[in-house]
Protein backbone atom coordinates (compact mmCIF):
# COMPACT_ATOMS: atom_id res chain seq x y z
CA UNK A 1 0.00 0.00 0.00
CA UNK A 2 1.05 3.24 -0.92
CA UNK A 3 0.70 6.22 1.39
CA UNK A 4 1.47 9.30 -0.85
CA UNK A 5 -1.24 11.26 0.65
CA UNK A 6 0.63 11.29 3.66
CA UNK A 7 3.35 13.02 1.88
CA UNK A 8 1.17 16.11 0.38
CA UNK A 9 3.08 18.44 1.77
CA UNK A 10 5.84 20.05 -1.17
CA UNK A 11 8.83 19.59 1.41
CA UNK A 12 8.43 15.98 0.73
CA UNK A 13 9.33 15.92 -2.70
CA UNK A 14 11.82 18.35 -2.47
CA UNK A 15 13.90 16.11 0.31
CA UNK A 16 13.02 13.14 -2.56
CA UNK A 17 14.85 15.56 -4.87
CA UNK A 18 17.61 15.75 -2.81
CA UNK A 19 18.47 12.87 -1.17
CA UNK A 20 18.49 11.64 -5.62
CA UNK A 21 20.99 13.82 -6.38
CA UNK A 22 22.91 13.38 -3.53
CA UNK A 23 22.50 9.32 -4.55
CA UNK A 24 21.30 8.28 -1.21
CA UNK A 25 18.19 6.81 0.36
CA UNK A 26 16.01 8.88 2.42
CA UNK A 27 12.60 8.30 4.73
CA UNK A 28 10.46 9.55 7.03
CA UNK A 29 9.97 8.16 10.41
CA UNK A 30 8.58 8.08 13.69
CA UNK A 31 6.23 10.34 15.26
CA UNK A 32 5.15 11.84 12.07
CA UNK A 33 4.31 7.91 10.49
CA UNK A 34 2.66 7.40 13.53
CA UNK A 35 0.26 10.41 13.68
CA UNK A 36 -0.67 10.11 10.58
CA UNK A 37 -1.45 6.33 10.74
CA UNK A 38 -3.42 7.32 14.02
CA UNK A 39 -5.24 10.58 12.47
CA UNK A 40 -3.79 12.08 14.76
CA UNK A 41 -3.20 15.89 14.92
CA UNK A 42 0.13 16.23 12.59
CA UNK A 43 2.65 17.85 15.41
CA UNK A 44 4.54 20.02 13.28
CA UNK A 45 8.02 18.18 13.70
CA UNK A 46 8.99 16.04 10.82
CA UNK A 47 12.41 13.24 11.49
CA UNK A 48 13.72 12.13 8.51
CA UNK A 49 16.44 9.75 8.62
CA UNK A 50 19.10 9.76 5.40
CA UNK A 51 20.79 6.43 4.58
CA UNK A 52 24.11 8.57 4.55
CA UNK A 53 25.08 12.09 6.05
CA UNK A 54 21.79 13.85 8.24
CA UNK A 55 23.54 17.11 7.63
CA UNK A 56 24.48 17.08 3.54
CA UNK A 57 20.75 16.29 3.17
CA UNK A 58 19.56 19.12 5.18
CA UNK A 59 22.47 21.17 3.57
CA UNK A 60 20.98 20.01 -0.01
CA UNK A 61 17.41 20.52 1.00
CA UNK A 62 17.93 24.35 1.91
CA UNK A 63 19.74 24.59 -1.67
CA UNK A 64 16.50 23.19 -3.38
CA UNK A 65 14.51 25.89 -1.19
CA UNK A 66 13.21 29.13 -2.73
CA UNK A 67 14.20 30.52 0.77
CA UNK A 68 17.24 28.38 1.18
CA UNK A 69 16.49 28.43 5.26
CA UNK A 70 19.40 28.45 8.13
CA UNK A 71 20.46 24.84 8.38
CA UNK A 72 21.57 24.49 12.09
CA UNK A 73 24.20 21.68 12.38
CA UNK A 74 24.68 19.65 15.64
CA UNK A 75 28.23 18.06 14.62
CA UNK A 76 27.98 16.08 17.71
CA UNK A 77 25.08 14.16 16.90
CA UNK A 78 25.60 14.16 13.28
CA UNK A 79 21.94 16.10 13.45
CA UNK A 80 20.85 18.73 11.41
CA UNK A 81 17.67 20.73 11.41
CA UNK A 82 15.71 23.38 9.08
CA UNK A 83 12.28 25.32 9.39
CA UNK A 84 10.12 24.63 6.80
CA UNK A 85 6.45 26.66 6.39
CA UNK A 86 6.45 26.74 10.74
CA UNK A 87 7.75 23.01 10.37
CA UNK A 88 10.88 21.89 11.66
CA UNK A 89 12.13 19.39 9.74
CA UNK A 90 15.44 16.77 11.30
CA UNK A 91 17.86 15.06 9.18
CA UNK A 92 19.48 12.56 11.31
CA UNK A 93 22.33 9.46 9.06
CA UNK A 94 20.95 6.19 9.87
CA UNK A 95 22.95 4.96 12.53
CA UNK A 96 23.48 2.16 14.87
CA UNK A 97 23.85 2.52 18.10
CA UNK A 98 25.49 0.20 21.34
CA UNK A 99 24.89 1.04 25.06
CA UNK A 100 27.37 0.89 28.02
CA UNK A 101 26.58 0.02 31.29
CA UNK A 102 26.37 4.29 33.05
CA UNK A 103 25.36 5.87 30.62
CA UNK A 104 22.21 6.37 27.54
CA UNK A 105 24.88 8.16 25.66
CA UNK A 106 25.20 5.41 22.95
CA UNK A 107 28.60 4.61 21.21
CA UNK A 108 27.05 5.50 17.27
CA UNK A 109 28.39 4.06 13.70
CA UNK A 110 26.41 4.95 10.77
CA UNK A 111 23.86 1.87 9.33
CA UNK A 112 21.20 0.77 7.61
CA UNK A 113 17.58 2.06 7.52
CA UNK A 114 17.42 -1.33 9.57
CA UNK A 115 20.00 -0.62 11.99
CA UNK A 116 17.74 2.88 12.49
CA UNK A 117 14.72 1.07 13.05
CA UNK A 118 16.03 -1.48 15.66
CA UNK A 119 17.31 1.88 17.95
CA UNK A 120 14.25 3.19 18.05
CA UNK A 121 11.94 2.76 21.20
CA UNK A 122 8.84 1.09 20.33
CA UNK A 123 7.06 -0.59 17.29
CA UNK A 124 4.97 2.46 16.79
CA UNK A 125 7.57 4.97 16.24
CA UNK A 126 9.71 2.57 13.96
CA UNK A 127 8.05 3.28 11.21
CA UNK A 128 9.04 4.94 8.01
CA UNK A 129 7.54 6.15 4.79
CA UNK A 130 10.01 6.20 1.87
CA UNK A 131 10.85 8.59 -0.27
CA UNK A 132 12.80 6.99 -2.72
CA UNK A 133 12.03 7.02 -6.57
CA UNK A 134 11.74 3.06 -6.51
CA UNK A 135 8.83 2.94 -3.79
CA UNK A 136 7.78 6.64 -2.62
CA UNK A 137 5.18 6.24 -0.28
CA UNK A 138 5.93 2.67 0.71
CA UNK A 139 5.82 2.12 4.34
CA UNK A 140 8.58 0.57 6.08
CA UNK A 141 7.27 -1.85 8.75
CA UNK A 142 9.71 -4.38 9.78
CA UNK A 143 8.63 -5.00 13.41
CA UNK A 144 4.45 -4.54 12.62
CA UNK A 145 4.40 -1.46 14.08
CA UNK A 146 0.68 -1.10 12.26
CA UNK A 147 -0.11 -4.18 13.79
CA UNK A 148 0.28 -2.55 17.01
CA UNK A 149 -1.31 0.23 16.33
CA UNK A 150 -3.99 -1.24 15.31
CA UNK A 151 -4.26 -3.26 18.65
CA UNK A 152 -3.46 -0.48 20.26
CA UNK A 153 -0.12 -1.97 21.83
CA UNK A 154 2.91 -0.19 22.98
CA UNK A 155 5.96 -2.62 22.63
CA UNK A 156 10.18 -2.28 22.33
CA UNK A 157 11.25 -3.79 18.75
CA UNK A 158 14.05 -6.00 20.46
CA UNK A 159 13.82 -7.53 24.11
CA UNK A 160 12.26 -5.13 25.87
CA UNK A 161 14.89 -5.32 28.48
CA UNK A 162 17.75 -4.45 26.60
CA UNK A 163 15.69 -1.20 25.06
CA UNK A 164 14.63 -0.21 28.72
CA UNK A 165 17.95 -0.74 30.31
CA UNK A 166 19.58 0.78 27.81
CA UNK A 167 17.85 4.08 27.72
CA UNK A 168 15.56 4.15 30.61
CA UNK A 169 13.92 7.44 29.73
CA UNK A 170 12.08 5.16 27.40
CA UNK A 171 10.25 3.40 30.71
CA UNK A 172 9.01 6.76 30.85
CA UNK A 173 8.40 7.34 27.55
CA UNK A 174 6.35 4.02 26.85
CA UNK A 175 3.87 5.01 30.11
CA UNK A 176 3.41 8.48 28.51
CA UNK A 177 2.54 7.20 25.16
CA UNK A 178 0.07 5.27 26.89
CA UNK A 179 -1.49 7.64 28.45
CA UNK A 180 -1.55 9.96 25.49
CA UNK A 181 -2.70 7.70 23.05
CA UNK A 182 -4.65 5.30 25.42
CA UNK A 183 -2.59 2.41 24.40
CA UNK A 184 -1.82 -1.01 26.44
CA UNK A 185 1.87 -1.56 27.30
CA UNK A 186 2.32 -4.99 26.12
CA UNK A 187 2.64 -7.18 29.66
CA UNK A 188 6.62 -8.21 28.81
CA UNK A 189 7.65 -4.69 28.54
CA UNK A 190 5.62 -3.88 31.66
CA UNK A 191 7.47 -6.41 33.51
CA UNK A 192 10.99 -5.17 31.83
CA UNK A 193 10.04 -1.92 33.24
CA UNK A 194 9.34 -3.31 36.79
CA UNK A 195 12.87 -5.00 36.25
CA UNK A 196 14.85 -2.46 34.77
CA UNK A 197 12.92 0.55 37.10
CA UNK A 198 16.28 1.03 39.08
CA UNK A 199 17.99 2.12 35.96
CA UNK A 200 15.77 5.50 36.04
CA UNK A 201 17.79 6.62 38.47
CA UNK A 202 20.95 7.51 35.87
CA UNK A 203 17.68 9.97 34.12
CA UNK A 204 18.04 13.31 34.59
CA UNK A 205 15.82 15.29 37.02
CA UNK A 206 14.36 17.21 33.88
CA UNK A 207 13.85 14.62 31.22
CA UNK A 208 11.97 12.60 33.81
CA UNK A 209 9.93 15.93 34.53
CA UNK A 210 9.51 16.53 30.60
CA UNK A 211 7.77 13.33 30.27
CA UNK A 212 5.51 14.01 33.14
CA UNK A 213 4.67 17.33 32.26
CA UNK A 214 3.20 15.17 28.93
CA UNK A 215 1.17 12.60 31.37
CA UNK A 216 -0.31 15.78 33.02
CA UNK A 217 -1.43 17.30 30.42
CA UNK A 218 -3.53 14.45 28.81
CA UNK A 219 -7.00 14.06 29.45
CA UNK A 220 -6.33 11.18 32.28
CA UNK A 221 -3.42 11.45 33.87
CA UNK A 222 -4.27 8.70 36.22
CA UNK A 223 -3.31 6.41 33.32
CA UNK A 224 0.06 7.35 33.67
CA UNK A 225 0.60 7.46 37.46
CA UNK A 226 -1.08 3.90 37.89
CA UNK A 227 1.39 2.53 35.30
CA UNK A 228 4.25 4.57 36.98
CA UNK A 229 2.77 3.05 40.69
CA UNK A 230 2.36 -0.42 39.51
CA UNK A 231 6.15 -0.66 37.49
CA UNK A 232 7.78 0.84 40.95
CA UNK A 233 9.19 4.36 39.31
CA UNK A 234 6.89 6.64 40.93
CA UNK A 235 7.97 5.05 44.15
CA UNK A 236 11.95 6.17 42.71
CA UNK A 237 10.79 9.51 41.03
CA UNK A 238 8.23 10.55 43.84
CA UNK A 239 8.22 8.43 46.99
CA UNK A 240 6.27 11.23 48.65
CA UNK A 241 2.74 10.45 46.03
CA UNK A 242 3.30 6.71 47.01
CA UNK A 243 3.30 7.14 50.33
CA UNK A 244 -0.67 8.32 50.38
CA UNK A 245 -0.92 4.77 49.77
CA UNK A 246 -2.43 3.01 52.64
CA UNK A 247 -6.00 3.03 54.47
CA UNK A 248 -5.19 2.42 58.46
CA UNK A 249 -7.97 1.33 61.13
CA UNK A 250 -7.70 2.29 64.50
CA UNK A 251 -10.71 1.25 66.86
CA UNK A 252 -12.80 0.91 63.19
CA UNK A 253 -12.07 4.38 62.47
CA UNK A 254 -10.65 4.66 58.77
CA UNK A 255 -9.34 7.32 56.42
CA UNK A 256 -9.82 7.83 52.66
CA UNK A 257 -6.79 6.20 50.45
CA UNK A 258 -4.91 9.81 49.20
CA UNK A 259 -3.11 8.20 46.82
CA UNK A 260 -6.17 7.16 44.81
CA UNK A 261 -7.99 10.49 46.20
CA UNK A 262 -4.84 12.79 44.62
CA UNK A 263 -5.22 10.66 40.97
CA UNK A 264 -9.20 11.22 41.00
CA UNK A 265 -8.28 14.94 41.58
CA UNK A 266 -5.30 15.79 39.45
CA UNK A 267 -8.08 13.61 36.59
CA UNK A 268 -11.08 16.43 37.86
CA UNK A 269 -9.04 19.40 36.80
CA UNK A 270 -8.18 17.85 33.53
CA UNK A 271 -11.00 18.89 30.92
CA UNK A 272 -11.07 22.53 32.77
CA UNK A 273 -7.29 23.34 32.36
CA UNK A 274 -4.35 23.58 29.83
CA UNK A 275 -2.31 24.77 32.75
CA UNK A 276 0.30 22.37 33.80
CA UNK A 277 1.37 23.62 37.15
CA UNK A 278 -2.30 23.62 38.20
CA UNK A 279 -2.06 20.00 37.90
CA UNK A 280 1.31 19.97 39.55
CA UNK A 281 -0.65 21.47 42.21
CA UNK A 282 -3.68 18.89 42.35
CA UNK A 283 -0.81 15.80 42.62
CA UNK A 284 0.82 17.60 45.48
CA UNK A 285 -1.81 19.19 47.40
CA UNK A 286 -2.40 16.16 50.14
CA UNK A 287 1.62 14.72 50.08
CA UNK A 288 1.70 16.40 53.76
CA UNK A 289 -0.69 14.17 54.96
CA UNK A 290 1.57 10.92 55.10
CA UNK A 291 3.74 12.81 57.31
CA UNK A 292 1.32 14.39 59.46
CA UNK A 293 -1.06 11.47 59.73
CA UNK A 294 -2.00 10.93 63.39
CA UNK A 295 -4.86 9.27 65.30
CA UNK A 296 -6.40 10.48 68.20
CA UNK A 297 -9.41 8.36 70.17
CA UNK A 298 -11.35 12.01 70.68
CA UNK A 299 -10.93 13.81 66.73
CA UNK A 300 -10.20 10.17 64.98
CA UNK A 301 -7.73 10.50 62.09
CA UNK A 302 -6.01 13.95 61.30
CA UNK A 303 -3.78 15.68 58.99
CA UNK A 304 -3.13 18.89 61.03
CA UNK A 305 -0.84 21.41 59.15
CA UNK A 306 -0.82 19.09 56.15
CA UNK A 307 -1.19 21.99 53.74
CA UNK A 308 1.69 24.01 55.08
CA UNK A 309 4.43 21.09 55.04
CA UNK A 310 2.89 19.74 51.91
CA UNK A 311 3.76 23.24 50.48
CA UNK A 312 7.29 22.90 51.98
CA UNK A 313 7.45 19.19 51.03
CA UNK A 314 6.65 20.96 47.13
CA UNK A 315 9.63 23.19 47.02
CA UNK A 316 12.18 20.23 47.52
CA UNK A 317 10.47 18.37 44.93
CA UNK A 318 10.90 21.11 42.72
CA UNK A 319 14.39 21.33 43.69
CA UNK A 320 15.31 17.64 43.69
CA UNK A 321 13.54 16.84 39.71
CA UNK A 322 15.53 19.85 38.80
CA UNK A 323 12.80 22.24 38.08
CA UNK A 324 12.27 25.27 37.97
CA UNK A 325 12.10 27.38 41.19
CA UNK A 326 10.34 30.72 39.90
CA UNK A 327 7.02 31.54 39.67
CA UNK A 328 5.57 28.35 38.87
CA UNK A 329 7.01 26.61 42.19
CA UNK A 330 5.75 29.43 44.04
CA UNK A 331 2.15 28.90 42.58
CA UNK A 332 2.06 25.43 42.87
CA UNK A 333 3.59 25.80 46.52
CA UNK A 334 0.83 28.92 47.52
CA UNK A 335 -2.09 26.03 45.81
CA UNK A 336 -1.01 23.58 47.69
CA UNK A 337 -0.51 25.38 50.78
CA UNK A 338 -4.07 27.06 50.36
CA UNK A 339 -5.79 24.33 49.58
CA UNK A 340 -8.36 23.48 52.46
CA UNK A 341 -9.33 27.30 52.48
CA UNK A 342 -12.04 27.26 49.76
CA UNK A 343 -13.12 23.47 51.09
CA UNK A 344 -13.64 24.68 54.91
CA UNK A 345 -15.57 27.77 53.37
CA UNK A 346 -18.00 25.22 51.49
CA UNK A 347 -18.61 23.44 54.67
CA UNK A 348 -19.90 26.15 56.27
CA UNK A 349 -22.68 29.44 55.79
CA UNK A 350 -20.48 31.62 53.60
CA UNK A 351 -19.84 35.03 54.98
CA UNK A 352 -18.77 38.17 53.17
CA UNK A 353 -15.56 38.54 54.99
CA UNK A 354 -14.21 35.12 55.29
CA UNK A 355 -14.75 34.97 51.24
CA UNK A 356 -12.63 38.58 51.22
CA UNK A 357 -9.83 36.95 53.14
CA UNK A 358 -9.45 34.33 50.19
CA UNK A 359 -9.75 36.51 48.19
CA UNK A 360 -7.51 39.10 49.59
CA UNK A 361 -4.82 35.90 50.47
CA UNK A 362 -5.28 34.35 47.16
CA UNK A 363 -4.94 37.40 45.23
CA UNK A 364 -4.71 37.06 41.41
CA UNK A 365 -5.00 32.98 41.76
CA UNK A 366 -8.52 32.88 43.66
CA UNK A 367 -9.61 31.41 40.46
CA UNK A 368 -7.09 28.48 40.23
CA UNK A 369 -7.59 27.75 43.30
CA UNK A 370 -11.38 27.39 43.23
CA UNK A 371 -10.75 24.71 40.32
CA UNK A 372 -8.57 23.18 42.36
CA UNK A 373 -11.16 23.25 45.54
CA UNK A 374 -13.98 22.23 43.04
CA UNK A 375 -11.91 19.35 41.65
CA UNK A 376 -11.09 17.97 45.34
CA UNK A 377 -14.66 17.18 46.07
CA UNK A 378 -14.38 13.21 45.30
CA UNK A 379 -16.74 12.26 47.41
CA UNK A 380 -18.91 9.72 46.10
CA UNK A 381 -22.02 10.64 48.01
CA UNK A 382 -24.07 12.52 46.26
CA UNK A 383 -25.97 14.84 48.72
CA UNK A 384 -22.50 15.78 49.82
CA UNK A 385 -21.36 16.07 46.35
CA UNK A 386 -24.38 18.51 45.36
CA UNK A 387 -24.06 19.95 48.48
CA UNK A 388 -19.99 21.17 48.41
CA UNK A 389 -20.64 21.92 44.70
CA UNK A 390 -23.63 24.60 45.64
CA UNK A 391 -21.41 25.99 47.94
CA UNK A 392 -18.71 26.36 45.82
CA UNK A 393 -20.80 28.13 43.07
CA UNK A 394 -22.13 30.16 46.08
CA UNK A 395 -18.56 31.13 47.26
CA UNK A 396 -17.60 31.71 43.62
CA UNK A 397 -20.71 34.44 43.31
CA UNK A 398 -19.47 36.29 46.29
CA UNK A 399 -15.84 36.35 44.85
CA UNK A 400 -17.10 38.35 42.32
CA UNK A 401 -19.43 40.50 44.23
CA UNK A 402 -17.18 41.26 46.83
CA UNK A 403 -14.18 42.03 44.32
CA UNK A 404 -16.41 44.60 42.61
CA UNK A 405 -17.18 46.24 45.98
CA UNK A 406 -14.03 46.36 47.87
CA UNK A 407 -11.16 45.39 45.54
CA UNK A 408 -9.12 43.25 47.71
CA UNK A 409 -7.44 40.80 44.43
CA UNK A 410 -4.60 43.43 44.45
CA UNK A 411 -5.04 45.30 48.04
CA UNK A 412 -3.23 48.49 47.73
CA UNK A 413 -4.03 50.51 51.65
CA UNK A 414 -6.62 53.34 50.74
CA UNK A 415 -4.40 55.50 53.07
CA UNK A 416 -0.33 54.99 52.91
CA UNK A 417 1.69 54.62 55.49
CA UNK A 418 3.56 57.86 54.39
CA UNK A 419 0.38 59.70 54.92
CA UNK A 420 -0.62 58.17 58.39
CA UNK A 421 2.99 58.92 59.63
CA UNK A 422 2.64 62.58 58.05
CA UNK A 423 -0.97 63.16 60.22
CA UNK A 424 1.01 62.21 63.47
CA UNK A 425 3.96 63.37 62.73
CA UNK A 426 5.46 60.11 63.35
CA UNK A 427 8.82 57.93 61.76
CA UNK A 428 8.47 54.19 60.68
CA UNK A 429 7.14 52.53 64.11
CA UNK A 430 5.23 50.00 65.56
CA UNK A 431 2.34 52.28 66.19
CA UNK A 432 2.32 53.31 61.92
CA UNK A 433 3.19 49.44 61.45
CA UNK A 434 -0.22 48.78 63.62
CA UNK A 435 -2.58 51.41 62.16
CA UNK A 436 -1.80 50.25 58.96
CA UNK A 437 -2.90 46.51 60.08
CA UNK A 438 -6.22 47.73 61.57
CA UNK A 439 -7.15 49.98 58.33
CA UNK A 440 -6.54 46.14 56.37
CA UNK A 441 -8.50 44.07 59.15
CA UNK A 442 -11.09 46.46 59.18
CA UNK A 443 -11.32 46.27 55.34
CA UNK A 444 -11.34 42.38 55.25
CA UNK A 445 -13.85 42.27 58.16
CA UNK A 446 -16.38 44.56 56.20
CA UNK A 447 -16.64 47.53 59.59
CA UNK A 448 -15.28 49.76 56.36
CA UNK A 449 -15.74 50.15 52.98
CA UNK A 450 -11.77 49.91 50.76
CA UNK A 451 -11.88 53.80 50.26
CA UNK A 452 -9.92 56.46 50.98
CA UNK A 453 -12.70 58.46 53.35
CA UNK A 454 -13.55 55.38 55.20
CA UNK A 455 -9.95 54.89 55.99
CA UNK A 456 -8.83 58.52 56.78
CA UNK A 457 -11.87 58.64 59.36
CA UNK A 458 -10.72 54.76 60.80
CA UNK A 459 -7.37 56.00 60.96
CA UNK A 460 -7.83 59.43 62.87
CA UNK A 461 -10.29 57.24 65.80
CA UNK A 462 -8.09 54.38 65.73
CA UNK A 463 -5.25 56.67 66.57
CA UNK A 464 -7.16 58.76 68.99
CA UNK A 465 -7.69 55.56 71.21
CA UNK A 466 -4.34 54.57 70.91
CA UNK A 467 -3.14 58.27 72.63
CA UNK A 468 -1.93 59.46 69.34
CA UNK A 469 -2.66 63.49 68.52
CA UNK A 470 -3.18 64.94 64.69
CA UNK A 471 -0.34 67.72 64.29
CA UNK A 472 -0.62 68.09 61.04
P1 LIG B 1 6.07 13.34 20.35
O1 LIG B 1 6.53 14.51 19.57
O2 LIG B 1 4.60 13.25 20.55
O3 LIG B 1 6.82 13.17 21.62
P2 LIG B 1 7.67 11.59 18.72
O4 LIG B 1 7.56 10.13 18.52
O5 LIG B 1 7.89 12.45 17.52
O6 LIG B 1 6.38 12.03 19.52
P3 LIG B 1 10.21 12.49 19.65
O7 LIG B 1 10.70 12.54 21.05
O8 LIG B 1 10.17 13.73 18.84
O9 LIG B 1 8.79 11.82 19.77
O10 LIG B 1 11.07 11.39 18.89
C1 LIG B 1 11.05 11.19 17.50
C2 LIG B 1 11.36 9.74 17.20
O11 LIG B 1 12.67 9.43 17.65
C3 LIG B 1 10.44 8.75 17.91
O12 LIG B 1 9.28 8.49 17.19
C4 LIG B 1 11.34 7.54 18.02
O13 LIG B 1 11.38 6.84 16.80
C5 LIG B 1 12.71 8.14 18.24
N1 LIG B 1 13.07 8.29 19.64
C6 LIG B 1 12.92 9.39 20.43
N2 LIG B 1 13.40 9.18 21.65
C7 LIG B 1 13.87 7.94 21.67
C8 LIG B 1 14.52 7.13 22.65
N3 LIG B 1 14.74 7.58 23.89
N4 LIG B 1 14.91 5.88 22.29
C9 LIG B 1 14.69 5.42 21.05
N5 LIG B 1 14.09 6.11 20.08
C10 LIG B 1 13.68 7.35 20.37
Amino acid sequence: MSYNKALNNPIFKIIAQASKELNIDSYVIGGFVRDFILERDFKKDIDVVAVGSGIDLALKVSELLPNKPKVQVFKNYGTAMLRYKEIDIEFVGARKESYTQDSRNPVVENGSLEDDQNRRDFTINALAFSLNEKDYGTLVDPFNGLEDIKNKIIKTPLNPDITYSDDPLRMMRAIRFATQLKFEIESESLSAIERNKERIKIISGERIVDELNKILSTDKPSIGFLHLYQTGLLEIILPELTALNNVEEVEGHTHKNNFYHTLEVVDNICPNTEDVWLRWAALLHDIGKAPTKRFSPKQGWTFHGHEFLGGKMAKKIFERLHMPLNHKMKFVQKMVMMSSRPIVLAQDIVTDSAVRRLVFDAGEDVDDLMTLCEADITTKNPSKFKKYHNNFNIVRKKIVEVEERDHVRQFQPPISGEEIMALFGLKPSREIGMLKEAVKEAILEGDIPNEYQAAYDFVIAKAKKMGLKVTK
